[in-house]
């Protein structure tokens, strides 16, 4: 596989924007070169545009090296740039399972490419051979998501594997929620497969949904790309230094961790006991699906007393499911109660 050729031609050709903040990199005392205030206040000046010291310390943790980092506006950001460097609109189609996290086909549209929709099947797996028999000569990405929004479970390993091996153009596996999971990331992965894009965030386990900062790792060719196309300073100062001092707390991330995978399997038991649910679904996420015999009805119920959980009733394969995520100890036993009431 080339990678060069999955990049849209534009993309290669692109001379990006040269901040001043990228021109010059050096240990300067005097900074007469961006046009900025010069009287300090903390944030006069504009921030490292590669923000190199979190990268390292991210890379660090990951144990794995800062180039094949990039750092966005949330993962929102990763999967726009993700369509603009591979997919030519118009031309370019990609492929994503269904159900899964809503964002992929969004974008898709905004970037006027092709969104080909390839149904899981009923234990919610993907099937390897239907996805890659959706492909052509014009197909560049496959999405997979892992574990799988609104679904929950983690794809089989074996079958991610199998794309990997069979497809040639670009594979992004959305790991948002595998912090919550029994198994570990992939994240490894990426130095075999050149033509794999992992993205995680800060928004699920990490607790700072509210400071927008998503990673796409991939081999730094991959990377550069990213950097090529991004706005120049994406990652204000702000959330770069908030995220440096979150990451010397991990130990407080991993306790809320598991206590939330502990409420998780409270929640589980307590509403498998309730028999206006149909069915609790397996979940390695930090929420649960559940089928109702009527999601309508119990969803609005729900919001009349001020709980609010998020109907997929609409959605392909979701018929009847409300997908609760798992709050603290009183939130889950507010929510139990008004269930039980019901
Ligand atoms: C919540 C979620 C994200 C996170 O998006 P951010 O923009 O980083 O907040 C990414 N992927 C999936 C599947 C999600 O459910």
């Amino acid at each position: 596989m080339n990678l060069q050729e999955l990049i849209r031609p534009n993309i290669q050709a692109l001379k990006p924007y040269s901040s001043a903040r990228s021109e010059y990199t050096g240990e300067g005392s005097v900074f007469l070169d961006a046009n900025e205030n010069p009287f300090s206040n903390g944030y006069n000046r504009y921030p490292d545009p590669l923000q190199r010291e979190l990268k390292n310390q991210i890379a660090r943790i990951k144990n794995i090296s800062p180039d094949t980092i990039f750092l966005g506006n949330g993962s929102d950001e990763a999967i726009d740039l993700i369509f603009r460097i591979f997919c030519e609109p118009g031309k370019d189609n990609v492929i994503a399972p269904e159900p899964t996290y809503g964002m992929y086909e969004v974008c898709a549209q905004i970037n006027n490419v092709d969104y080909r929709k390839i149904c899981l099947c009923d234990d919610f797996q993907p099937d390897p051979i239907k996805m890659l028999q959706a492909a052509d000569a014009n197909t560049k990405i496959i999405f997979l998501c892992s574990p799988n929004n609104p679904t929950g479970n983690l794809l089989d390993e074996q079958l991610i594997r199998e794309i990997l091996d069979s497809f040639h153009g670009i594979v992004v596996l959305d790991e948002a929620y595998i912090d919550f999971a029994s198994r570990t990331s992939m994240l490894s992965e990426i130095s075999k497969y050149p033509h794999l894009i992992i993205l995680q965030t800060f928004s699920k386990a990490w607790g700072q949904a509210a400071i927008r900062l998503g990673m796409a790792f991939a081999a730094p060719t991959i990377i550069e790309y990213f950097n090529k196309v991004k706005y120049p300073y994406n990652i204000n100062v702000l959330t770069q230094q908030h995220a440096l001092q979150l990451l010397t707390q991990q130990e407080i991330v991993s306790e809320q961790i598991e206590k939330i995978n502990e409420e998780r399997t409270r929640l589980i038991r307590e509403l498998e006991k309730l028999e206006k649910i149909i069915r609790v679904y397996p979940t390695d996420a930090n929420f649960v699906l559940i089928r109702v015999l009527d999601a309508d009805a119990i969803y609005r119920d729900l919001t009349m007393q001020g709980v609010i959980v998020r109907n997929r009733n609409k959605i392909t394969l979701c018929e009847g499911c409300l997908r609760i995520t798992i709050g603290t100890q009183e939130e889950n036993d507010l929510l139990l109660n008004q269930l039980r009431r019901m």
